[in-house]
C-alpha cells in the first residue's frame, strides 16, 4: 500500500453566508464591494432602538452567497471539494445552520419542483457516481444511511416500520464505541447504492419518512438535525487495502430561540436540546481550532449525540464547511445577527 500523501490540516473550517431571496428588497445588509467575503449589516432604526443595539454589524465569512446564486453555483463552492476527498479518502461534514424558514433544507435537499433546484445532497451524489465510474481501476462500494437526532435521541429515517410508527415508536439508535475508539451506531440501517437512482431513492424515502412524523404539534424537520451519510469503500484492483470515508451532509435544527413566555412544555424541552446540541457543536469546532492553534489536547465530544456521530469527521484532515443561512426579512433581523455570530465563532 504506498502511503497517501496527507494535506496539511485545516486550521478551522469553511464558513460560508448565504442569503435567502426576499420579495420584499431589504437593504440592510451591504456586500463590501473590496472584500467580497465580508458583509456590513445595518440594522433598522426601531429595531436597534428597541433592542438597544449597534446599528451596524461587520462580519467576515469564507465567502457570501447571494440572493441569486444558483444552486450548482452552491455546491461547486461549499460542496463540492467535500464531496471529492470524501473520494480520496478522508472523512468529510458539510452543515447548514440557520433559523427555521432562511433555506437549511433548500439548500442540502433542494426544491422538489425544479430539477434546477436540487441540493447539495443529490449533487453530491451525482458526482460521487460519476467519480465511480472513472475510476475503473477501484472497486467501490457505497452505503448510504440517514439518521434524524430529536432531542438528543437518533432515528432512523430509513427504517422500513417508518411508515407506520411515530418517532416515539421507533427503536431508538444508540452509539456504541470499540477499543479503538470507534463509534458504531446500533438500529442504524445501512442501504448499499450501486447507482445514483438507488441513492436518490434512499434520500427520497428518508425524506418522506421525515415529513410523516412531523405534525401540526411536533414540527419535528425543523427541531432535529438531519444526517445524511455517504460511506465509501475503495480497494484497489490487486490490493487488499479497504479505504473507508464518509460524507456528512447535515441539516441542522432551527437555530431560533424559543421565547420562554410564549412556549409550551414540549416545546421547551425540544428548544433545550437543540440549543444545547448546538452549542455542544460550537463547543467542539472551537476546541478543534484550539487544537491546532494551540495544541489543546480535550475535544468535547460526549456532550452529545450529534459530536459523537460525527466525531470522526471534524477537524484534522476532514474538510468541514458550514453553510449559514439567513432571510433579510426586518422581523428576522435579530435571528441572522445571531446566524453570523454563531458562524463567526465557529470559523
Ligand atoms: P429551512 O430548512 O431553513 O427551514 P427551507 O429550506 O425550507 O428553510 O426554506 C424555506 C422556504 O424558502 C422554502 O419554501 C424554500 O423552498 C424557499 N427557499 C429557501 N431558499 C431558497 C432559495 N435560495 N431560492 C428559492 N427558494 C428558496
Ligand atoms: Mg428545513
Amino acid at each position: 500500500q504506498s502511503a497517501q500523501v496527507m494535506p496539511p490540516p485545516e486550521n478551522g473550517i469553511r464558513v460560508y453566508l448565504r442569503v435567502r431571496p426576499t420579495k420584499r428588497p431589504s437593504g440592510f445588509l451591504r456586500l463590501d464591494d473590496d472584500d467580497p467575503s465580508r458583509v456590513d449589516f445595518e440594522i433598522p432604526p426601531d429595531v436597534a432602538a428597541s433592542h438597544n443595539a449597534k446599528s451596524t454589524y461587520k462580519f467576515k465569512f469564507n465567502g457570501i452567497i447571494d440572493q441569486d446564486a444558483k444552486q450548482d453555483e452552491v455546491f461547486d463552492r461549499v460542496a463540492k471539494d467535500a464531496a471529492l476527498s470524501a473520494m480520496e479518502g478522508f472523512n468529510a461534514t458539510v452543515f447548514a445552520y440557520g433559523q427555521t424558514g432562511s433555506g437549511k433544507t433548500f439548500t442540502m435537499t433542494g426544491g422538489a419542483e425544479r430539477y434546477v433546484d436540487r441540493g447539495i445532497i443529490p449533487r453530491a451524489l451525482s458526482l460521487v457516481f460519476e467519480e465511480v465510474e472513472k475510476r475503473s481501476d477501484v472497486q467501490i462500494t457505497t452505503h448510504i444511511s440517514y439518521l434524524e437526532i430529536y432531542n438528543d435521541a437518533g432515528y432512523d429515517l430509513l427504517d422500513p416500520s417508518h411508515e407506520y410508527k411515530g418517532l416515539e415508536d421507533l427503536p431508538k439508535v444508540s452509539m456504541m464505541e470499540d477499543e479503538d475508539g470507534n463509534v458504531h451506531l446500533k438500529n442504524l440501517s445501512m442501504h448499499v447504492a450501486n447507482t445514483e437512482e438507488d441513492a436518490l431513492n434512499l434520500l427520497f424515502l428518508g425524506d418522506t419518512n421525515r415529513a410523516i412524523s412531523e405534525t401540526p404539534m411536533n414540527l419535528a424537520s425543523s427541531r432535529s438535525h438531519c444526517i445524511f451519510t455517504i460511506s465509501l469503500e475503495m480497494r484497489k484492483a490487486g490490493s487488499d487495502v479497504i479505504r473507508r470515508s464518509k460524507l456528512h451532509l447535515v441539516d441542522l435544527a432551527g437555530s431560533e430561540r424559543v421565547h420562554k413566555t410564549s412556549s409550551s412544555g414540549q416545546l421547551l424541552r425540544e428548544a433545550k436540546h437543540i440549543n444545547s446540541s448546538l452549542h455542544f457543536l460550537e463547543m467542539v469546532i472551537v476546541a478543534l481550532h484550539e487544537r491546532s492553534s494551540r495544541g489543546r489536547q480535550h475535544i468535547p465530544y460526549r456532550n452529545s449525540m450529534m459530536t459523537n456521530v460525527l466525531r470522526d469527521s471534524l477537524g484534522g484532515n476532514c474538510k468541514t464547511t458550514m453553510v449559514a443561512t439567513i432571510s433579510l426579512e426586518k422581523s428576522n433581523t435579530e435571528e441572522s445577527i445571531s446566524t453570523c455570530r454563531f458562524a463567526q465563532r465557529v470559523a
